[in-house]
């Protein structure tokens, strides 16, 4: 009996040998000169290392231009080295394109001075980001070891710009996060919505300022002549499939939102109405719906109340 505690007890104590934290991102040609990195369309965790993002660049005649950094300085030097591996030219732009912690949390892979965002969002990140790595610390451990904020230095004005060949045109927006951007590549048709646009995984709400808002904004990215959209989460789509999952979304989300709160019910039964089967394919629909409702159900219920 006792050798058996002993071997228990032994048994316990022999060390995990960790697995080393690495990304192992892979990037995949979509267009000219244009590589897309597909995240998982996972909730963040230590499994995943928060790679749950779609990163992407271009590389112009000038130079590459980076779109978002990824969770960590890991990822971030994991794209840096991707990026390293497919082109030698210099590292002329790296955009931020919001405020949330999995879009700029890699910035200190690259150099700061080439590091920009819409100006609102670089208050955000300036206000938030502390806070924003803080919980990424909590939510996968180890994979931000050593990540810090670092605030872009640089402001990208709405309008065209031209660079080494490819004619981009940056776009403002506010519907996720109070302030998105969106990359329309009139060269190659390439349409980078990022996070106003999730396909095939559910969108998250904790800043946008309004569902309607966010609604009308997915009626403008439809007038854009795009031949291949990359939503900021989920694959890549050729049509307007994801634009509709989007519109499809939003609004039952609100008529929901609505005649939950004129039918008085409470924010725990709301989170217990069932999601449409149209919507079955679409990863963490579930999670996403219950913290939508803590995230918007009050101002829903004071708009009944005002009534
Ligand atoms: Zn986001």
């Amino acid at each position: 009996m006792r050798i058996l505690t002993l071997l228990m007890v032994m048994t316990l104590s022999i060390p995990v040998i960790a697995a080393p934290l690495e990304y192992n991102l892979s990037a995949e040609k979509v267009a000219l000169n244009t590589w897309f990195i597909e995240g998982k369309t996972e909730d963040f965790s230590f499994e995943n290392g928060g790679n749950i993002v779609n990163t992407a660049f271009i590389v112009t005649n000038e130079g590459v231009v980076v779109l978002d950094t990824g969770v960590s300085r890991r990822y971030g030097e994991a794209l840096h080295s991707l990026i390293r591996s497919i082109t030698d030219k210099p590292i002329k732009l790296v955009v931020n394109t919001h405020q949330h912690p999995d879009h700029f949390l890699g910035n200190q892979a690259f150099d700061r001075a080439v590091i920009a965002s819409l100006e609102h969002t670089r208050d955000q990140i300036r206000q938030n980001g502390d806070a924003f790595a803080e919980n990424m610390y909590r939510l996968v451990g180890d994979w931000m070891r050593g990540t810090e904020v670092v605030v872009p230095e640089k402001v990208i004005e709405p309008g065209m710009m031209e660079m080494g060949g490819h004619r981009l045109e940056w776009i403002e927006l506010t519907g996720h996060s109070g302030s998105d951007l969106v990359l329309y590549d009139h060269t190659t048709g390439v349409l980078f919505p990022f996070d106003m646009v999730f396909y095939q995984r559910a969108l998250t709400t904790p800043h946008t300022p309004g569902l309607n808002q966010w609604r009308s904004e997915i009626q403008q990215l439809r007038q854009i002549p795009f031949r291949i959209m990359l939503p900021g989460h989920g694959p890549k789509v050729t049509d307007h499939r994801a634009l509709d999952q989007m519109s499809d979304y939003l609004s039952w989300l609100d008529e929901t939102l609505k005649s939950s709160a004129e039918a008085g019910m409470s924010m725990t039964e709301v989170m217990a109405l069932p999601i449409p089967s149209r919507f079955g394919s679409v990863a963490l629909r579930q999670a996403e719906f219950e913290r939508s409702v803590v995230h918007l159900y009050p101002e829903y219920e004071v708009a009944v109340f005002d009534h």
